[in-house]
């Protein structure tokens, strides 16, 4: 890690008084600790996945910095790759000459032809109110189905593990860069007809989904654990990012050992 040393670290206030050891770690192996992530080219968030989220969130899914997360849980999760108390895995981290990183893949949102957001997790739209939600679905240029429902979550491969495994969704392999739309409780009988199961799109492909004023217009919509302060809403493209956030590659956190761990 010799080209980067200048750190930064995202926790919550609480955690204030457990963060002076790892400081002093960081220092202790030649690393400057900044008060601002714009001046960092690597960020460590300390808690769990949610906490990760918010930091690669607030400091804009940097592409020129490496992130970690430490895990205050005490077991390892999705995005911790290390342990708060365990520090014999950062000191071989922090050691070594040449770091391995791992991409993960990032989905772009636009709405309403304006804004892109990035999520890590996944972008999922709901409706707010008890009413049915009512979507135009098109894969490219094809109208693929008219979704009535709950609403949809559409996720990335390390998102896939997440709110999309709670709906059936499957676990997918982050070397693939692909996007995962998943329903939420959709209706299906005579009149309304959806897919029925979760697809997965090539990341060349893009989602476009076109609210159906019949219905409910003003769905919730999140981007990771963050819910988008916008209420009308038309249109939104989702495709995969240009981005990719790059984490520590170690002996035992592939995509496939975390699952395992998490689930198993
Ligand atoms: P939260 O309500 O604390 O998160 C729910 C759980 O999901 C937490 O245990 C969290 O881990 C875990 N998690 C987050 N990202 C994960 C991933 N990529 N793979 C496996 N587990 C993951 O809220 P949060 O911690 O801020 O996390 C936000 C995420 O929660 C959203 O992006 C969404 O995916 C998920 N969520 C799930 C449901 C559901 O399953 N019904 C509903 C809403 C949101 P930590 O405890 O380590 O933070
Ligand atoms: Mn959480």
């Amino acid at each position: 890690m010799n080209d980067r040393r200048n750190l930064y670290f995202f926790y919550h206030d609480d955690l204030r008084n457990q963060i002076t050891p790892l400081i002093d770690l960081a220092k202790r192996y030649g690393f400057h600790i900044v008060e601002h992530p714009q001046e960092a080219n690597i960020i460590v968030s300390i808690g769990g996945d949610g906490t990760f989220l918010q930091a690669v969130r607030k400091t804009g899914f940097r592409q020129d910095c490496l992130y970690a997360g430490i895990s205050t849980t005490g077991k390892l999760s999705m995005y911790c790759d290390f342990d708060l108390h365990d520090h014999s895995k950062m000191i071989d981290a922090m050691t070594k000459e040449q770091i391995e990183v791992r991409r993960y893949p990032v989905i772009d949102v636009t709405v309403d032809h304006g804004t892109t957001f990035h999520c890590l997790n996944e972008f999922s739209i709901r409706s707010s109110i008890i009413k049915t939600f009512v979507m135009d679905v098109f894969i490219d240029q094809l109208h693929f189905e008219t979704f009535r429902g709950d609403g949809m979550i559409i996720s990335t491969p390390t998102g896939s593990t997440a709110y999309n495994k709670s709906v059936n969704g499957a676990v997918v392999d982050p070397l693939l860069p692909c996007l995962q739309v998943s329903e939420l409780a959709s209706l299906n009988n005579n009149r309304y007809r959806t897919l029925g199961s979760s697809f997965i799109l090539s990341g060349d492909r893009q989602l476009t989904l076109k609210i159906v004023p019949e219905g409910s217009t003003y769905p919730t919509m999140g981007m990771d654990n963050e819910a988008l302060s916008l209420q009308h809403v038309e249109h939104v493209e989702i495709k995969l990012s240009d981005k990719k956030i790059k984490t520590v590659k170690l002996k035992d956190n592939s995509f496939w050992e975390k699952v395992k761990r998490i689930f198993l």
